[in-house]
């Protein structure tokens, strides 16, 4: 298949169905990481075609979601001081921080720009000389590239204003994490195909031998979603474990290689909170000790300590797919995408967000 059409197409989807439904013997409790993947499963309600038994549970792959509310209330704080310009994606600035959040801020006259490219924080930084530029970056190895990459231009030509309050996450000890937990009941892993353009499909097979877990790199269109299902249930239907990949129009073995190369350069692993989680370890990317004038941590001696969420937010169940959106007291009512109170109900990737939009208030019939 070469265009999109073809990925979203009726037939081919209900072939597929009708495939699962042929192989599939046993209940199979299945896991999409990425939020993305969940947006395109509650948009045309895949998980109610399947075979009842196949249930999907949705995994913490969405950036904003995971997110620390630490670090939420650090952009807030730079974001208030008025020598600061803080440049972030759009997506940030509605998520509640334990006090305040991004969109108030701004709308108590903060110098909060939204950007769809860390290079148009650059140019901001370049075009603003006696202001300090943050850019809040977040996200998992997709966006890390091209935020290290701003980092390496900045040292480049010698930009002093410019500084990144770094927030990323790392996609296999997150799986890892959740295979190790008591009670997990997950039994294959549908693995976010845009990770694995940058970081190669052989990331996984140490979690595939380890655990003895099938894992499938899928695609994010439903015949994608649809083809991955069919794949990890031929595996687990076979009493196999097998590390494959459905996105192979985009995903190689090695991965996106120079853009892990600078991303290596100015990034090294440490562990990192994520939010609801908690602390994980080896599971996210801090900027390496030569490129610590770029830290805005550092740089404006940043110190806030640990913070909750709201006690009524089950997101941590809900971002480890051990509950649904719709089982939570405050879905819906006191928590929609205008009123949010955690952090997946206003994200685009978020699980709440999915469920709200596409109005499944409830459990599947
Ligand atoms: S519905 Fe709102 S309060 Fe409930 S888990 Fe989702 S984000 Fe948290």
């Amino acid at each position: 298949m070469k265009y999109i059409d073809e990925y979203r197409d009726r037939e081919i989807a209900h072939k597929l169905l009708a495939r699962i439904a042929q192989r599939a013997q046993h209940p199979w409790v299945l896991m999409e990481i990425c939020g993305g993947q969940t947006h395109t499963i509650m948009r045309y309600g895949l998980d109610e075609l399947l075979p009842r038994g196949i249930e999907l549970v949705h995994g913490p792959g969405c950036p904003v979601c995971v997110t620390p509310l630490e670090m939420i209330d650090k952009a807030v704080e730079l974001a208030s001081r008025p020598d600061v310009i803080l440049v972030s994606y759009g997506d940030m600035l509605r998520v509640p921080g334990s006090k305040s959040d991004l969109l108030s801020v701004k709308a108590q006259g903060g110098d909060i720009r939204l950007v769809y490219s860390p290079m148009e924080a650059l140019r901001i930084a370049q075009a603003n000389p006696q202001r300090s530029v943050v850019f809040f970056a977040i996200g998992f190895e997709t966006t890390a590239p091209p935020n290290a990459m701003a980092v390496w231009q900045a040292r480049h030509p010698g930009l002093t204003n410019f500084s990144v309050l770094v927030s990323h996450v790392i996609v296999p000890p997150a799986i890892r994490l959740l295979l190790t937990q008591p009670g997990s009941r997950v039994q294959g892993f549908i693995a976010p195909g845009h990770v694995c353009t940058v970081m190669g499909a052989n990331e996984y097979k140490e979690l595939v031998r380890e655990f003895r877990v099938p894992i499938v790199i899928g695609g994010f269109e439903p015949v994608d979603l649809l083809q991955a299902v069919l794949m990890l249930i031929e595996q687990l239907e076979a009493g196999r474990a097998e590390l494959e990949n459905q996105y192979s129009r985009s995903v190689l073995p090695e991965g996106n290689v120079p853009a892990r190369r600078i991303m290596h350069e100015v990034f090294e692993v440490c562990d990192r909170k994520w939010r609801g989680i908690g602390a994980i370890p080896q599971s996210g990317y801090r900027l390496r000790p030569e490129f610590a004038a770029y830290d805005a941590e550092q740089r404006f001696g940043m110190e806030v300590g640990g913070v909750d969420e709201p006690a009524e937010c089950i997101s941590a169940l809900v971002l480890q797919g051990k509950k649904k959106p719709y089982d939570c007291t405050a879905f819906g009512t006191r928590c929609t995408p205008q009123t949010p109170l955690g952090a997946p109900m206003v994200s685009s990737e978020g699980a709440c967000a999915a469920y709200y939009q596409y109005r499944r208030h409830t459990v599947p019939s």
